[in-house]
């Protein structure tokens, strides 16, 4: 295993954005002069104690943080084997991980000078993040959305029209999020002066996954400190759902160096990555190539054209995969697994039975996997999973599937 030669799995990317093969930045010549002034100003702003001040202060005051580490103590009787601890990121403002990054990346505009936030969104919670901080900062925000997440996801519009932001409906390509991202992109290179580009997730050209990674570091650095007061020790296993893997980088980045803690991503395995070809598993069933200025594991045809995943939770159909994951599966340190729609949703039920958490569709995935794992674990064993979003705005798919009929 080439882990053996590394003696950090911390001090990525390089100089050039990559991790490994992966990463970089692909980007056309028009947008580089703006992909360096974020990167300077990132750096720059790093190591100001006064924006470290007032991240801090938000996160507190405003995003509810820290979140709290909590024993399922039920589930943990239910499974009947490992301890399971649940990291309570659905109790954040606006009910997921996605606030803890558009936060910083708006804090970063704002000592830019930027007055217009420009963000690309598919089931909405990215854009619904976004809109909220652009309120809460008077900024302008354009959010692009493929036509037919749009019309899939109107409760997500609604509210970002609410909070003030302009939804564009994509309709290039297929209308999805990899088309809503390139819009975006687009956008960017035509107002260069005023505007910024807020990525959701840890994709994008360089320094968007590290910086994304970054911001998002907190859910693992209060995760260590909480586990270490309630334990006295470090987790053996921790696991996250991952779209393009904002929050799993999240929790899993201050852990990468503690060697006896095991590092498990859950894709979204859909109706089965073996058996078809209708899920989002870029890393268990993806090649590598290129897409929204980096190299990683994507979902794709023969022909390299970029397929549309399928997943029961709109959240995890992001086609491709943060970079810095597509090389810890590379190296050994992470472990990826898939599940399915159907096991998602048998832990959807389950989490809500034993702990009277409804949690989204997206950690419900991670769940599925600590409830294969956990039984034939001791107690002893440690679990952490990042119960990264809260199930209200999944209530109508799940009802759908359990043959229950609703009024939306
Ligand atoms: C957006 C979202 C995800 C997927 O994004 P990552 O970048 O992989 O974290 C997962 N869970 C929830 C609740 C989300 O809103």
């Amino acid at each position: 295993m080439a882990d053996d030669l590394i003696n950090s799995f911390m001090t990525g990317p390089d100089e050039q954005g990559r991790f490994g093969i992966f990463g970089g930045r692909f980007v056309s010549e028009t947008l580089m002069p703006l992909i360096l002034a974020l990167q300077a100003e990132y750096e720059r702003a790093k190591t100001d104690p006064a924006f470290k001040a007032e991240m801090d202060d938000l996160w507190t005051h405003y995003v509810g943080r820290p979140s709290p580490l909590y024993k399922a103590e039920r589930l943990t009787e239910r499974l009947g084997g490992a301890t399971v601890y649940m990291k309570r990121d659905e109790l954040n403002h606006t009910g997921s991980h996605k606030i803890n990054n558009v936060l910083g990346q708006i804090l970063l505009a704002r000592r830019m000078g930027k007055t217009r936030i420009i963000a690309e969104t598919g089931a909405g919670q990215h854009g619904v993040a976004t809109a909220t901080v652009c309120a809460r900062f008077g900024l302008k925000c354009v959010v692009y959305m493929g036509a037919h997440d749009v019309e899939r996801q109107q409760p997500n519009v609604f509210r970002m029209r609410l909070l003030g932001a302009e939804v564009i409906p994509v309709r290039s390509g297929r209308g999805t999020l990899k088309d809503a991202m390139n819009d975006a992109l687009r956008d960017w290179v035509t107002n260069v002066r005023d505007t910024f580009y807020c990525i959701g997730t840890v994709a994008g050209p360089h320094p968007y996954p590290a910086m994304v990674r970054d911001f998002q570091s907190i859910i693992g650095r209060e995760t260590k400190a909480q586990i270490m007061d309630r334990e006295g020790r470090l987790p053996d296993t921790i696991i996250a759902a991952i779209g393009g893997g904002s929050n799993a980088m999240g929790l899993f980045h201050p852990f990468l160096d503690d060697r006896s803690v095991r590092i498990i991503g859950v894709e979204a395995g859909g109706k089965g990555v073996d058996e078809t070809m209708q899920h989002c598993a870029s890393l268990t069933g993806g090649r590598p190539g290129v897409l929204h200025g980096n190299r990683t594991f994507l979902l794709q045809d023969d022909e390299g054209q970029i397929l549309e995943g399928s997943s029961i939770s709109a959240g995890l159909d992001y086609p491709g995969i943060g970079p810095e994951h597509a090389w810890l599966k590379d190296v050994g340190r992470a472990d990826y697994v898939s599940i399915t729609d159907a096991e998602a949703l048998a832990a959807f039920t389950l989490c809500c039975e034993t702990e009277g958490i409804i949690p989204a569709l997206e950690p419900a995935h991670a769940l599925a996997h600590v409830a294969k794992i956990a039984p034939a674990l001791p107690p002893e064993h440690l679990i952490v999973m990042n119960m990264c979003g809260r199930g209200d705005k999944d209530i109508f798919t799940v009802a759908r599937h359990l043959g229950v009929e609703i009024d939306a």
